[in-house]
């Protein structure tokens, strides 16, 4: 199949009460365990580059290993931007083939956001592809988020509920208590918030720092309206701890590819391990 925008993924797990995992991908390996993890698990699957995977791989890269295996699968594959950082970015990667972007202008003031929003919304409609914005902060793990910040950092039931009415976005990823990276404990999700913009805002929510948040904990957020769920540190400890084992098992190893293959299987395990939790296992 060719690469389908998330928007098309979203509504099905909307309306079936699931989330749909999007698996950030770095290089082959990842693509192809990514891809093989959805088929195993007969579920529909989100491949997203994030900016350090364009830096790494570039975009051209990305896009030619993002095609080729929704090719050789009857999954329906998705390719989305990651924390798109400008409109002529978000363009580039339209331009190069991706079926979706995220457009993240949750730095700028309100006004700017939804401004911003909208230009990338007014291209991206015109060619079919899916977009993804971002209100409030989500912050990385190492920022220490006191109670009190939490109100000014966290996204705002009304103004989620002001900014989709105003920019008619696809889905919109908010602020509510995780944060991306590794946890130091255990992360404190802000439920009530969550179910008071899915009371406002009728459109597909997007978790962003998923990985290390507890199963019970992300399938609770799934039930109160999050249909999208962004994993990327999970699948770089498991891809980077089988390597490890290797080098540790067999220091005298110089061949990469009995470094890579062990790695691509752990990320394999993985990531169906969070399909099952998302509960789009049989989706596809
Ligand atoms: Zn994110």
């Amino acid at each position: 199949m060719s690469l389908v925008p998330v928007s098309e993924l979203l509504k099905h797990a909307e309306a079936g009460g699931y989330a749909v995992g999007a698996f950030n991908c770095n290089n082959m390996e990842i693509v192809q365990a990514i891809v093989a993890a959805a088929e195993a698990e007969n579920a529909p699957v989100i491949m997203q580059a994030s900016q350090g995977a364009i830096k790494y791989a570039g975009i051209d890269y990305i896009v030619a290993l993002a095609r080729l295996a929704a090719e050789r699968t009857t999954i329906p594959v998705a390719l989305h931007l990651d924390h798109g950082t400008s409109f002529e970015q978000v363009i580039q990667c339209v331009r190069a083939g991706f079926s979706s972007v995220m457009i993240d202008g949750s730095k700028l003031p309100l006004e700017d956001n939804i401004a911003l929003t909208r230009r990338v919304l007014d291209v991206a409609r015109a060619v079919g592809v899916s977009v993804e914005a971002e209100l409030g902060k989500i912050g990385g793990t190492e920022d220490d988020i006191s109670v009190s910040d939490r109100d000014a950092l966290f996204t705002d039931p009304e103004e989620a509920a002001r900014f989709v009415r105003e920019t008619g976005v696809d889905a919109l990823a908010v602020a509510i208590g995780t944060a991306h990276g590794q946890y130091k404990g255990k992360p404190e999700l802000d439920f009530a918030r969550l179910a008071k913009i899915r009371s406002l805002v009728k459109i597909p929510i997007v978790l962003h720092g998923s990985s290390g948040v507890p199963d019970e904990d992300v399938r609770k957020a799934i039930g109160l309206g999050v249909c999208k769920v962004n994993i990327d540190t999970n699948i770089r400890e498991a891809f980077v701890a089988a390597a490890r084992q290797v080098l540790a098992d067999n220091p005298k190893e110089i061949d990469p590819r009995k470094m890579l293959g062990p790695a691509r299987e752990a990320a394999i395990g993985l990531i169906r391990e969070k399909i099952r939790v998302f509960g789009s296992s049989h989706k596809a």
